[in-house]
């Protein structure tokens, strides 16, 4: 079950990106209606597609601004985090993690201790947590994103994903016969991608998004 839920106020957001993103010309082949359609088609949840695409790069989404950093209430240790961070501080361990219910945190959070001007002085060793964030488990267990006031991934996610349905709706009214062979294309390539359990489908999708990384443009504001 996807639990992602898009505010129906944050869609304006996603609508400033798109129409800053659209080169003029795109205007002459798009109605406004289709350009809502297309952002209400976007933002009505996640799909494994588009968590696949996010995890194959998600410097193209976040917009660096460190409020993760600034704002986190607590950060979850992973066993192999308390061990990578032992082994970089070592006796002063006890200053960065404390244990609580047989749980082990970072200490010092909001903001992080390890956030130095508006960087992770730890970032290649940073917790598990920090480097999913913002994707997290709903109540299945199944990976999805989660919606914080603060962070614009889902933003930016959902104008690239809209961008795309708008493009696919151009290329429907100027070239049908490019639009059938894209259809044909993506049906060769995805239907097989897209069943299995959601860590196999996510597993061959980010590797699928690897290889063919080339044919997309995933930077903000640029169609
Ligand atoms: S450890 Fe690094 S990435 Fe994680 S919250 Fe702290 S500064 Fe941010
Ligand atoms: S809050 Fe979101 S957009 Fe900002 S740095 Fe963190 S992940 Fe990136």
């Amino acid at each position: 079950m996807n639990l992602f839920k898009f505010p129906e106020d944050a869609k304006k957001e996603v609508k400033k990106k798109i129409l800053k993103g659209l080169k003029p010309q795109a205007f002459k082949e798009i109605t406004t209606n289709e350009i809502d359609e297309a952002i209400d088609e976007a933002t009505k949840g996640i799909t494994n597609i588009d968590l696949a695409g996010f995890i194959s790069d998600p410097s193209a989404f976040c917009d660096k601004c460190g409020e993760c950093c600034r704002r986190c209430d607590q950060i979850l240790l992973t066993p192999e985090d308390v061990t990578i961070l032992g082994s970089l501080f070592s006796s002063a361990l006890h200053y960065y993690v404390k244990v609580e219910d047989g749980k082990f945190f970072l200490r010092h959070t909001k903001p992080c201790v390890f956030l130095r001007k508006n960087k992770c002085m730890i970032y290649n060793f940073r917790p598990l947590v920090c480097r999913q964030f913002p994707l997290t488990q709903d109540e299945n267990r199944n990976l999805t994103l989660a919606w914080y006031p603060y962070c614009k991934v889902p933003i930016n996610m959902s104008a690239f994903k809209a961008l795309g349905f708008i493009m696919k709706k151009i290329i429907e009214k100027t070239d049908p016969a490019l639009s059938k062979a894209m259809e044909e294309w993506a049906e060769s390539h995805f239907t097989a991608l897209k069943e299995g359990r959601q860590a196999d489908q996510i597993i061959a999708l980010t590797k699928f998004f690897k290889e063919h990384e080339f044919y997309f443009n995933k930077k903000k504001g640029q169609a």
